[in-house]
């Protein structure tokens, strides 16, 4: 994929270096989330070249935003980590500017965010730190297999800032305090309910059975720029907004990534969400037709698990029968060129899931084909046993990462 199909430019990415990658994680940020609209991308570049009032941007934003959920008023941030952040720190501060400039110094301020255990994921990093580098603390109840209102209600106490709610498949499954008790519980006590929908559709739901704040990241689920929408109740929104002349300042948002996020957040309101999913699902089933024949291999439509309304394919490989694992699959994925990107976190079980909300002109084709072209050759009995091993496969990630800026393997040791 060295030249673009539109005249022979060389494709972007290549010209600095890097490779190109078909990413059907969806929206994951670490590939830089999904493939933007290209209403987003004309509204980011229009806006680039143009002089605007940040702050009266801001306020159109929170009319525009205000519209599309039902909130009261919202601002764009840089990301969802960003918001969550921002939304912690005005819990504490108010409007107050002095308090503002002092944090993360949170002398004399409410100053502890209540939190189950369950809901304590890493997206990239642990959710307490987008907690903690406000100066707040973490006040963590429950278990992974279990938490009670009546421990939500133990874990607040005067100096209670926030509960922070989190909407996520990567939160723990079973024997979670559920939303609606929550809100009652934390309301109760009169503390605010932030929610990290950061890939979730719902742009209203958790507004309307409570929550103050919620926030979304634009580059997921929307289609913008990588940014992050916070909105809910006008006074807190206010407060997390002003955190941009305190400690939001180094993850401050451009004035692309607004506009691109505004025009995104048009466009999918005014999206046919049934219209969507069926054409997705189209492409699933061309994806699972071309495996269809192949001895080991099992794919499945897998409808998202926190019931967003699309769908994923489920690949399930028997290694006895397929001449190859899942992991040595996703790695032949991931070394070839274009580099093919699908969902592994649940590779350990011996399947992955492919996403096709970020997929480009002719790469259905593509990544078909080249799935069959490994399976192929693992039926010929060409395939690599050093390749088998889930837990040396995320080693070795992590290794290279280590080595970051030289990321090619070393000689060895
Ligand atoms: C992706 C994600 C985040 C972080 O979102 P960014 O906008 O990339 O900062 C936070 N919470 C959850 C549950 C996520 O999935």
């Amino acid at each position: 994929m060295n030249a673009a199909a539109d005249g022979g430019t060389v494709d972007v990415r290549v010209r600095f270096g890097a490779r190109a990658v078909i990413n059907l994680t969806g929206t994951l940020t670490a590939l830089g989330g999904i493939s933007a609209r290209p209403e987003a991308i004309a509204a980011a570049a229009e806006m680039l070249a143009r002089g605007v009032d940040i702050v009266e941007l801001q306020a159109c934003a929170s009319r525009i935003i205000a519209e599309a959920t039902g909130a009261e008023a919202g601002f764009v941030a840089a990301c969802s980590s960003a918001g969550i952040c921002m939304a912690v720190a005005g819990a504490m501060t108010g409007d107050r500017l002095a308090a503002i400039e002092r944090l993360p110094d949170t002398e004399s301020l409410p100053d502890e965010v209540v939190i189950q255990t369950g809901h304590l994921v890493n997206y990239g990093h642990p959710i307490e730190q987008d907690v903690r580098q406000t100066g707040a603390r973490v006040v963590a109840f429950g278990a992974v297999n279990s938490a009670s209102p009546h421990q939500l209600e133990g874990a607040i106490g005067p100096r209670t800032a926030a509960g922070l709610y989190v909407v996520s498949h990567h939160c723990a499954p079973d024997g979670q305090v559920g939303f609606a008790d929550f809100v009652r519980v934390c309301h109760e006590h009169a503390v605010p309910v932030i929610v990290d929908l950061a890939a979730e559709y719902a742009l209203h739901a958790y507004l309307e059975a409570g929550a103050d704040l919620t926030i979304h990241s634009a580059h997921k689920f929307l289609g913008g720029a990588t940014a992050g929408i916070v909105c809910g109740r006008k006074p807190l929104v206010r407060a997390a907004y002003l955190q941009n002349f305190g400690i939001a300042r180094p993850m401050k948002v451009g004035k692309e990534g607004i506009a691109a996020a505004l025009a995104a957040l048009r466009c999918f309101v005014a999206e046919d969400r049934d219209a969507v999913r069926a054409a997705a699902l189209e492409q699933l089933e061309y994806w699972r037709g071309r495996l269809a024949g192949y001895a080991g291999v099992r794919a499945e439509i897998d409808p998202d698990p926190t019931d967003n309304p699309f769908d994923r394919l489920r690949v399930t490989v028997d290694a006895a029968r397929a001449g190859l694992s899942a992991v040595e699959l996703v790695q032949r994925l991931e070394t070839g060129e274009p580099s093919i990107r699908v969902r592994a976190h649940q590779l350990e079980h011996g399947s992955f899931v492919m996403d096709p909300r970020s997929l480009g002109a002719g790469e259905l084709e593509i990544v078909a084909d080249r799935l069959c072209a490994i399976l192929d050759a693992a039926a010929r009995g060409e395939t690599d046993p050093g390749a088998r091993d889930v837990h040396a496969w995320r080693q070795r990630k992590a290794d290279a990462l280590r080595r970051w800026p030289d990321l090619d393997p070393g000689p060895p040791a």
